[in-house]
């Protein structure tokens, strides 16, 4: 039987075959809430690690955010370890609001993200370490904690015609807010909280609107509480341990009844329709053969883990997903992906890399047994809702 992939150090591999490389414990791709929340845990410990982001700025996937999502608009965002966001004017820009505190964070806790350094692949090496090829070079390591997120692969489904439309596509990530949807007949496709938000913005200056999902919206008064948030995070915590992909947020959590939504259903702009059957040149058509005239399709369809610099370690299984067991991965405990399925909020992000660094330093600690010893089972499970009432997943896009 061949070793175990995730024991580092291996002996028997030939020396100097690491030659060019940097060689540290443990590299964290990616400074949004979950890297810097795992590179806060590594600092404290005291280990060796080095930290990359590709994005130009601090802020993680938030610096891209468009500007009317305002932090009163945003669903709540959870304050890091060690340093409370404190309480800046809910008008303003979630975007510029959290960027400026990470950049504060990082420099209080002497975070050194190395930016912008993008991480292209992530490979296999003889010994038994990871080889981590970087814009800035390769490094090797003993493990890896991988904050990536998912900004960066927007799902975009497919419909007969699409390639037709001569109006425009749009999707969430390129969404800047309603200004240029002024007297234009829009179509919002999706049912999350990203749809739902950006129609109640443009409804207020558009011709028309029509808003489409594939499943009937299911509407949740709130608020969204502990009980609420323990039973979405338990469905997707049983599907990624299956090795499902995670799905979507607003399939576990469903729509929260907010005042301006009740009054939107009310007006009728939240009258949602099912999927139409296919684009046309000028629109949408229905299975009935109702047709609706378009200049803009907004697919506020979501978004999936950004992970394809992992390829090559070949995580995905058959199920489509990748076997999570808490923060690791189930199969190679070198690795533990974050703000992946149950920790894909704020708060589940800060808890999954508080978790994943004290694996690491166990792991360090004891190579052999430490990896995969249960390292997030019990005490440290990121998914469960904290004492504090809040919880991990948050009814967002
Ligand atoms: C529209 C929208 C609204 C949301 N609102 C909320 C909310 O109100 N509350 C909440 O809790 N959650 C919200 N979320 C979920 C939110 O994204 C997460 O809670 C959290 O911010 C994600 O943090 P993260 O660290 O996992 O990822 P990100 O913030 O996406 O950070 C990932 C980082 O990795 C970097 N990166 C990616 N690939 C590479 C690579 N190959 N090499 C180098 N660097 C790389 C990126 O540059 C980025 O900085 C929202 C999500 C969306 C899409």
């Amino acid at each position: 039987m061949s070793p175990p992939k995730g024991v580092p150090g291996n002996p028997g591999a030939p020396f100097g075959v690491f030659g060019g490389m940097r060689e540290v414990d443990v590299a964290v791709v990616g400074a949004g809430q979950a890297g810097l929340s795992a590179g806060y845990q590594l600092r404290r410990d005291g280990l060796d690690f080095v930290m990359f982001d590709h994005s130009p700025r601090p802020g993680g996937a938030w610096q891209y955010r468009w500007p009317t999502l305002t932090l009163g608009k945003a669903h709540r965002i959870a304050d890091l370890p060690g340093m409370p966001l404190g309480t800046p004017d809910p008008a303003r820009p979630a975007s510029d609001v959290v960027s400026e505190y990470f950049d504060k964070y990082e420099r209080e806790f002497g975070l050194d993200v190395r930016r912008p350094v993008d991480v292209s692949s992530v490979r296999n090496l003889p010994d038994g370490r990871l080889q981590v090829a970087t814009s800035e070079g390769e490094y090797a390591v003993r493990y890896l904690i991988n904050a990536s997120g998912t900004w960066e692969k927007p799902f975009w489904p497919r419909y007969a015609g699409m390639e037709t439309f001569r109006g425009r596509h749009l999707h969430t990530h390129d969404y800047r807010g309603p200004d240029g949807f002024a007297r234009k007949r829009v179509v919002v496709v999706g049912g999350g909280a990203s749809g739902v938000q950006a129609l109640l913005e443009i409804a207020e200056v558009a011709a028309e609107t029509r808003w489409v999902t594939r499943r009937a919206p299911e509407w949740v008064e709130g608020p969204f509480g502990e009980e609420l948030g323990r039973a979405a995070v338990a469905r997707v915590d049983e599907r990624v341990r299956r090795g499902l992909p995670p799905g979507s947020v607003v399939s576990v959590t469903g729509l929260m009844l907010t005042d301006e939504v009740k009054a939107a259903r009310a007006s009728g702009v939240l009258h949602r329709l099912p999927m139409f059957e296919r684009v046309t040149p000028s629109g949408v058509v229905w299975a009935d053969g109702t047709a609706f005239d378009a200049d803009v399709i907004l697919w506020a369809t979501g978004f999936r883990a950004s992970l394809a610099h992992l390829a090559p370690l070949g995580l995905r299984g058959p199920g489509g997903g990748i076997v999570m067991d808490g923060t690791q991965v189930a199969d190679d405990p070198r690795v533990h992906l974050l703000g992946y399925g149950p920790s894909a909020s704020t708060i589940g992000a800060n808890r999954a890399g508080r978790s994943a660094a004290r694996a690491v330093r166990r792991a360090l600690r004891d190579p052999v047994g430490g990896g995969r010893t249960g390292a997030n089972r019990g005490e440290e499970r990121p998914e469960t809702p904290g004492r504090s009432g809040r919880t991990e997943i948050f009814p967002a896009a």
